[in-house]
C-alpha cells in the first residue's frame, strides 16, 4: 500500500491511499488535484473517506463522485453531500482489502469521526485519519464541542499503537510547535522535533505523517496530565482548575489568542 498527501488550498492535505490499482482518498476538499493525479497515475478512485462536514474536506465529493463513481463513506450525524454511507463507533468500512475501524471523535464539530485501520496482515504500520481532530502538535479548533468532549476524543486517539501513522488534514506543524515550545519549553523531544520540521518546510516537504508515539512526547493537548504543562496553564490563567481538563481547557483557550 502506498500513502502520499495531496496538497490542496493553502495547507490541506488531501491523503491518498493505493495498491497500485485502487485508490481511497480521505477529504477532498477540492476535485481537481484528485483527478488530475488519478490521470497521471492511471489508478482507480475506489473509496471517499470523509471525517466532517466542512467545506475543505467535502467540497470536490460531488464532482469526484460523478466522475468516478466512487462509494463515498462519511460521518452518521453531519450535513454530507448525498448519497453516502453513514458511519460511527463500532462501524468498520472495508476498502482496497483493508479493514478500517470508526471512531467518533467530537470536538472541533459534533459528528467528527476518525478512520483506523491496524495493518494487521499487511506488513505496512497502523494508520489513522484523523481529519481536524489531532494536528502534528497541536488540536483542532473547538466548533462544536467542548473541551471535554475533545480531551476524551484525543485520549482516544492517544490510546492507538505508538507505531501509528497519523494523517492530519492540514500542514499546520510549524504554527503548533511555536506554541507547544512556549508551553513546554524544556521538552528536548518537542525542541528536537520543532528543528526537524522546520528543516522540512524549508524544503518544501510535509511534516506528516507523524506518529501517536511522536505526538504523544511533544504535543501538549496529549500532555494536559504533565506537571509542566499545568504551571504553564497556570501561569497564564491562574484560574485554571487543577487536573488535566482544566489544563487542556487553558490551553485551547490559550492557542486561540497565541500571536
Ligand atoms: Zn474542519
Ligand atoms: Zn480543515
Amino acid at each position: 500500500m502506498t500513502l502520499l498527501p495531496l496538497p490542496a488550498f493553502s495547507d490541506n492535505y488531501i491523503w491518498v491511499l493505493h495498491d497500485g490499482q485502487r485508490a481511497l482518498v480521505v477529504d477532498p476538499g477540492e476535485s481537481d488535484g484528485v483527478l488530475d493525479w488519478l490521470g497521471t497515475s492511471g489508478l482507480t478512485l475506489d473509496t471517499i473517506l470523509l471525517t466532517h462536514h466542512h467545506g475543505d474536506h467535502t467540497g470536490g465529493v460531488r464532482a469526484l463522485r460523478e466522475a468516478t463513481g466512487a462509494r463515498v463513506v462519511g460521518p452518521r450525524a453531519e450535513p454530507m453531500p448525498e448519497p453516502l454511507v453513514r458511519v460511527g463507533t463500532g462501524d468498520t468500512v472495508e476498502a482496497l482489502g483493508l479493514t478500517l475501524e470508526v471512531f467518533d471523535v467530537p470536538g472541533h464539530t459534533a459528528g467528527h469521526i476518525a478512520f483506523f485501520c491496524d495493518g494487521a496482515g499487511t506488513g505496512d504500520a497502523p494508520l489513522l485519519f484523523c481529519g481536524d481532530t489531532l494536528f502534528s502538535g497541536g488540536c483542532g479548533r473547538l466548533f462544536e464541542g467542548s473541551p471535554a468532549q475533545m480531551l476524551a476524543s484525543l485520549g482516544r486517539l492517544a490510546s492507538l499503537p505508538d507505531a501509528t501513522r497519523v494523517c492530519c488534514a492540514h500542514e499546520y506543524t510549524l504554527s503548533n510547535l511555536r506554541f507547544a515550545l512556549a508551553v513546554d519549553p524544556d521538552n528536548d523531544a518537542l525542541q528536537t522535533y520543532a528543528a526537524h520540521c522546520q528543516s522540512l518546510r524549508e524544503r518544501n516537504l510535509p511534516t506528516l505523517p507523524s506518529s501517536i508515539g511522536l505526538e504523544k512526547r511533544i504535543n501538549p493537548f496529549l500532555r494536559a496530565e504533565q506537571p509542566a504543562l499545568e504551571r504553564s496553564a497556570r501561569a497564564h490563567d491562574p484560574d485554571t482548575p487543577p487536573g488535566p481538563l482544566g489544563v487542556f481547557t487553558t490551553l485551547r483557550a490559550w492557542k486561540n489568542v497565541f500571536q
